[in-house]
């Protein structure tokens, strides 16, 4: 396999402090009402905790796009030496194929610009060494960059309750899930 790098979301670890969505505001300062990174709850009708735990997601930075395969003037590119799948705001046309496309929600529309754009997973930031803002910022390393073709763990899954099964895109993302149940509600 190919070197694809890929967000780990640790739910055990995770206190769903927001730091690492903060972190990614912090660093593109995007306009108000446009999100790349967002903390999501996780139903309690899923994992019957009585502690919270929490989903961290953006761009699943996938095998095979569905918002580059549907972008009409090549704003997206899937990099070759990493499968990082990087948008070019400055190609996009605001058409909106790749927001109607994606079923995790990834590419937003800024209305400033009138253009969509999304997480593409500090590129600048990882040709020059550095981890992504939102994994360099966890304070629990909850959240953390790994390259699929190394990756050795066996407690994580691709798919967890609730997140689309989209086994033609074969997204990146991988999730260790909370252990159920922690306590019993009475
Ligand atoms: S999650 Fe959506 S925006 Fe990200 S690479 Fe996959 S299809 Fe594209
Ligand atoms: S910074 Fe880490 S612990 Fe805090 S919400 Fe994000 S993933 Fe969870």
């Amino acid at each position: 396999m190919k070197k694809q790098y890929a967000f780990l979301v640790d739910t055990e670890r995770c206190i769903g402090c927001f730091t690492c969505a903060m972190a990614c505001r912090n660093y593109y300062h995007q306009v108000e009402g446009v999100v790349w990174r967002q903390v999501h709850p996780l139903s309690e009708e899923i994992y019957p905790h009585r502690e919270r735990a929490f989903l961290s997601l953006s761009c699943n930075h996938c095998e095979n796009p569905a918002c580059l395969n549907v972008c009409p003037v090549e704003a997206y590119t899937k990099r070759e030496e990493d499968g990082v799948v990087v948008h070019h705001q400055e190609k996009c046309i605001g058409c909106g194929n790749c927001i109607r496309s994606c079923p995790y929600g990834a590419p937003k529309y800024n209305p400033v610009e009138k253009r969509a754009e999304k997480c593409s997973l500090c590129h600048e930031r990882l040709d020059a060494g550095l981890d992504p803002a939102c994994v360099q910022a966890c304070p629990t390393d909850a959240l953390q960059l790994v390259d699929l073709a190394e990756f050795e763990r066996t407690n994580e899954v691709q798919y967890p309750a609730g997140y689309p099964r989209m086994e033609g895109l074969n997204p990146s993302t991988r999730f260790v899930l909370p252990k159920t149940p922690k306590m019993v509600r009475r």
